[in-house]
């Protein structure tokens, strides 16, 4: 097909040319000639399916990503140069869909695309959240939460004619069926996400994301995660997975019997994938569903268990789902005795009241369920999965121990590498060819290219283009100055106390304080960070705005400003992050060890050259592995440590603060009246007690070997030859962590698609 034809005459119907087109017109011409291409190709086939149910699906802006994948970039690119514009320009006109949190969405984003570039036959199901999240406003010194509409006129969901009735407790709803399409890479595969949705969508809350949680015919697809503070919040939530399963069971049981099956052949023809517990019920409906077909329960739960598979994404006790049954009986009574049932089949398998589906309480756990029901499970990182089977899940894997099994997560390098990176993917396919991009292992290729010290000096060129381009970025988009020949230190993902910000802040004000005393630096440092925090987690929101006070202290003394800069980037989501990553010099992954399940963003960073500073958590132990230790900064307490701390209660920061005056003096700083000027007064006095009195996740026993540990990273980055050699030995070691080779191993042991 030729892109320029289609283009020139889509703008046409729409009054305009390439010409005088707006960036406006030339995105939604673009756009639907990008959906029109699609619509041409096929759904991958085979006989079996795989349908991936998840809550989430960060898929980030897709015109670029799309045109990639079908082979029109350079095209694109080429049309709007020669018109006077740029796609980068036309681009930016795109909203961001807002269908995904943080890293669980992201990755359920990256497998589709792995599974449509791996030309095999699976689609996503989820659901049509209108607001997202929120869309996070910093500019009064707090987070404060919008809705984040980003449904236009023109969109890439597709009505599709079908719906399908959802019998809730308070009466029928129909669950309306939108398709995006999800293109493979180069290889004329197009599979779909289906999204459903009310028939009625309420319009976005006027003042913040307030709305009426009761009105749920209405409300059911407005946000992601509605507010569980409330009783009605709570119902909300399970009115949406409910809706959510109970659309997608139809319609699994609809095309199995388009493709002329019997729903006793479920199991052969369809696998279905749990993506953390939001879905769980996927598994009683569809057995409600197969019984009401006239299957007997017991056949019905074993088809559906051989259909299955579960993967555990957290050991937070907090992010464990648990319902109250009667929650589950007044808004799925279909489905509730069903529940019952098959918590007396678990304790016929096992009288051990730690695996019980329903405890003593009467709620249900939803994983316990998900273990018992589904042929496979796993965890998301070796360490994950390791402490999963030892510790978290000990009883499971004992009872099931041909299960459990690990499927360490992986990106995709088209979108993270070839699309967000094209001077670092230009400067690879020279070297090695673009085998890369469907085959990342070829990344190692790079190793033993002759011209070893002209490649470390154009990885050293190219991100100092990737930091020059961020800067603008940055000023353009939210008014933020950084200086460009400073080293980028960057911390981007969701606040939690987990993660760790506040102890990255800790470090921010040592450093302020050092270079006070007169200390500065070999070359200016810009601490970057980027974060959501849960609306109703209220620590986390405090970490914001003393980071946000931090900010400007720092930006407003002359005698520190110009060796350390913070800044706080509004609204972080995959645009953002596609803007950042690139730039990095330094990535922050300093979650406390055992707490972070595997982390994504630190095989973004590693792929685009950054060097990682972090705790031997999550993937970053298998980062570790595959660099080596002179190309990674460690530091830290032990995944075993940490879990014997916890088990003994051996932590007391306060015997801490008492003992080490350098960290007291920073931790103190956090209520001077210096920095309690330039911020939220009650925010900061919480963090501060916080910090002294709980510190639940050890920030002040790690504090001190990380402030060490940071500042020799520093020191290393001015051998600036060395400093290349890491970012080579991190880009050519990162091809394990493609979702291509995830996606071969859920397929190889899990799913046997095709
Ligand atoms: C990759 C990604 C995440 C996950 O980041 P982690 O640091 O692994 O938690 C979250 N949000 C966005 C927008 C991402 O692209």
């Amino acid at each position: 097909m030729n892109l320029e034809t289609s283009l020139a005459s889509t703008l046409e119907a729409m009054g305009t040319n390439l010409d005088q087109a707006s960036p406006e017109q030339l995105f939604c011409a673009l756009l639907r000639v990008t959906r029109d291409v699609e619509l041409k190709q096929k759904p991958a086939q085979g006989d079996r399916k795989l349908y991936y149910f998840s809550a989430e699906f960060l898929i980030g802006r897709l015109l670029r990503a799309n045109l990639q994948n079908l082979g029109l970039l350079d095209d694109a690119e080429r049309i709007l140069a020669e018109h006077g514009t740029s796609l980068a320009e036309v681009e930016d006109r795109e909203p961001e869909p807002s269908l995904g949190n943080g890293g669980l969405g992201r990755l359920a984003a990256c497998f589709l695309d792995s599974i449509a570039s791996l030309g095999l036959p699976g689609d996503g199901v989820g659901l049509n959240y209108h607001f997202g999240l929120f869309r996070q406003d910093l500019s009064q010194g707090v987070q404060l939460e919008k809705p984040n509409p980003w449904i236009e006129p023109d969109s890439w969901l597709i009505e599709t004619g079908s719906s399908f009735t959802v019998p809730f407790g308070s009466g029928d709803l129909s669950a309306r069926m939108f398709d995006i399409q999800i293109p493979g890479y180069k290889n004329g595969v197009c599979n779909r996400l289906h999204l459903f949705d009310v028939i009625d969508p309420a319009p976005a809350p006027e003042n913040g994301i307030a709305f009426d949680a009761s009105d749920v015919a209405h409300q059911l697809t407005s946000f992601l995660y509605p507010d569980d503070s409330t009783e009605e919040g709570r119902l909300l939530r399970i009115y949406q997975q409910y809706f959510m399963v109970s659309a997608g069971a139809q319609l699994i049981l609809s095309e199995l019997a388009e493709r002329g099956h019997q729903p006793s052949e479920l199991d052969r023809y369809v696998a279905i994938h749990i993506n953390d517990t939001h879905p769980s019920m996927v598994i009683p409906e569809m057995i409600r569903l197969l019984m009401e077909d006239g299957m007997p329960f017991d056949q019905a739960a074993d088809v559906v268990e051989r259909t299955c598979a579960y993967t555990n994404h957290t050991i937070l006790a907090e992010a464990l789902e648990t319902w109250p049954m009667r929650f589950i009986e007044q808004v799925a009574p279909g489905i509730a005795p069903i529940i019952r049932k098959l918590d007396e089949r678990a304790r016929s398998r096992s009288n051990d009241e730690r695996v019980a589906v329903i405890d003593s309480s009467d709620c249900v756990h939803m994983a316990h369920m998900d273990v018992h029901f589904c042929h496979a499970v796993n965890g998301v990182a070796a360490l994950h999965t390791h402490i999963l089977t030892s510790s978290e899940m000990r009883p499971f894997a004992e009872l099931y121990p041909s299960k459990f099994s690990n499927k360490t997560n992986g990106i995709t390098f088209r979108r993270w590498l070839l699309d967000a990176n094209p001077a670092l993917a230009r400067c690879i396919t020279e070297r090695i060819g673009d085998g890369w991009v469907t085959d990342a292992q070829q990344l190692s290729d790079l190793l033993s290219v002759a011209d070893a010290d002209a490649l470390t000096g154009e990885l050293e060129a190219i991100k100092q283009h990737n930091k020059r381009a961020l800067a603008s970025w940055l000023q353009r988009t939210q008014g933020i100055k950084v200086d460009p020949e400073s080293v980028f230190d960057i911390q981007i993902k969701r606040m939690h106390q987990y993660k760790r910000q506040q102890m990255n802040a800790l470090y921010a004000i040592w450093k302020y304080l050092h270079i006070k005393r007169g200390n500065v630096p070999a070359r200016p440092v810009t601490m970057i960070f980027a974060a959501k925090a849960a609306p109703a987690y209220e620590l986390a929101k405090d970490t914001i705005a003393l980071l946000l006070a931090l900010s400007r202290l720092i930006e407003q003394d002359p005698a520190v400003s110009p060796w350390l800069r913070l800044v706080m980037v509004e609204n972080y989501n995959v645009t953002a992050a596609e803007h950042l990553i690139p730039a990095a010099d330094i990535s922050e992954q300093i979650s406390l060890a055992s707490k972070e399940a595997s982390g994504t963003s630190n095989m973004k960073f590693m792929a685009n050259g950054a060097v990682t500073l972090g705790t031997l958590d999550g993937a970053n132990v298998e980062i570790a592995n595959l660099v080596g230790a002179e190309n990674i900064y460690l530091f830290g307490r032990s995944s075993e440590e940490v879990i014997k701390l916890y088990e003994t209660d051996g932590y007391h920061p306060w015997d801490l603060w008492q003992h080490d005056p350098e960290m007291a003096e920073a931790i103190d700083f956090i209520v001077s009246p210096e920095l309690l000027a330039c911020g939220n007064a009650a925010a900061l006095a919480r963090v501060y007690r916080d910090f002294v009195a709980k510190d639940y996740f050890m920030a002040l026993l790690d504090a001190r070997d990380y402030v060490a540990t940071k500042e020799r990273c520093l020191a290393d980055y001015e051998d600036r030859a060395a400093w290349g050699r890491k970012m080579l030995m991190n880009i050519a070691t990162s091809g394990f962590f493609s979702s291509d080779r995830t996606i071969r191993e859920y397929n190889d042991e899990i799913w046997h698609l095709g």
